[in-house]
């Protein structure tokens, strides 16, 4: 594809947003849709178009990019715009069976289905720096590479729809159960009366370090949880992984432990923070 073809891009959050705007700065004709319009309205200073609905966004578009909560939101979303596009990329994180249903619908469409989700945050999104986890058919790897260079740092291909959305699946593993080890960690040294900077500094450059410990524990001590990925998102993540886990027969008893203990700060008001408010949760007295 060229920077001429046009992107419609549905879902202007955390990521859609920064997605767009990068679009649009790589010279991609792009008409933004969102549900709650004011938030996309900053898109118009980057030169995207904002559209009323998902249909008049698609409408024309070469491309489709949905960027939204959940499964239900992308298909509902979709289902209203799709039709005509070459191609849909999903990237959404929205689990093994939402990314079935969207590419049954793909299909019935007549659109090609690209399973893209992303690794990384807020920032990396802001400075179109990404991780792309692709999958799809083999003709939309050249096709796609200016669009995904354009919010990715690198985009790794893996075969056919869905292996994209599998990949994510074990990132998210091992991210959740890093923060959720970090928070339980933290806790404790303060718990123990030990200044949990003394922990950070402890392993800070060995094998025991990363970077995120070092970043999130900062944000846990400073009690400093702005949103880069909402606690609520991460508990809807756990939720995929466990349901991957059950369809294809796996034990991880970690992953359902954890997803409770993010789905108790969702309860709990900390859904909009942060995923490293989980820390909350083992502070807060009852
Ligand atoms: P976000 O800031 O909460 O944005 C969610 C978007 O979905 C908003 O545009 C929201 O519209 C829209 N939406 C929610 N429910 C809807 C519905 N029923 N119908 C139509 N639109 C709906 O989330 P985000 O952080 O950008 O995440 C988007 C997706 O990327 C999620 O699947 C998330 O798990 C995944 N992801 C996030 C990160 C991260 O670090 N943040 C990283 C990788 C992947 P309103 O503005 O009207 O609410």
């Amino acid at each position: 594809m060229s920077s001429h073809d046009s992107v419609a891009v549905l879902g202007t959050g955390i990521m859609g947003a920064p997605m767009a705007r990068n679009l649009a700065e790589a010279g991609f004709p792009v008409r933004v849709w969102n549900r709650t319009q004011e938030k996309a309205e900053p898109l118009r200073a980057a030169g995207a178009a904002i559209a009323g609905t998902p249909a008049d966004a698609a409408a024309g578009a070469a491309v489709l990019l949905t960027m939204l909560t959940d499964a239900d939101a992308v298909l509902d979303t979709a289902g209203a715009a799709l039709g005509g596009q070459d191609v849909w990329v999903q990237s959404s994180t929205i689990g093994i069976e939402g990314t079935e249903r969207c590419a049954a619908l793909a299909a019935e469409r007549g659109v090609a289905f690209v399973d893209a989700p992303v690794l990384g945050t807020r920032q990396p999104a802001e400075e179109g720096k990404l991780i792309v986890l692709a999958s799809g058919p083999d003709a939309q790897r050249d096709r796609l590479a200016p669009l995904f260079a354009a919010v990715a740092a690198r985009t790794v291909w893996l075969g056919e729809a869905g292996a994209g959305t599998r990949l994510k699946l074990v990132a998210n593993t091992w991210v959740l159960t890093l923060v959720e080890g970090l928070a339980e960690s933290i806790a404790l040294a303060e718990g123990l009366g030990i200044a949990p900077e003394a922990f950070l500094d402890a392993i800070a450059g060995g094998p025991l370090d990363a970077g995120y410990a070092q970043a999130k524990g900062r944000g846990m001590i400073e009690r400093a949880f702005p949103p880069a990925f909402p606690l609520r998102h991460a508990a809807k993540d756990l939720r995929l992984v466990e349901d991957a886990a059950a369809r294809h027969r796996l034990d991880v008893p970690l992953v359902g432990a954890i997803a409770d203990r993010l789905a108790e700060g969702v309860r709990r008001g900390h859904g909009d923070l942060d995923m490293s408010a989980t820390f909350l949760t083992s502070t807060e007295r009852d």
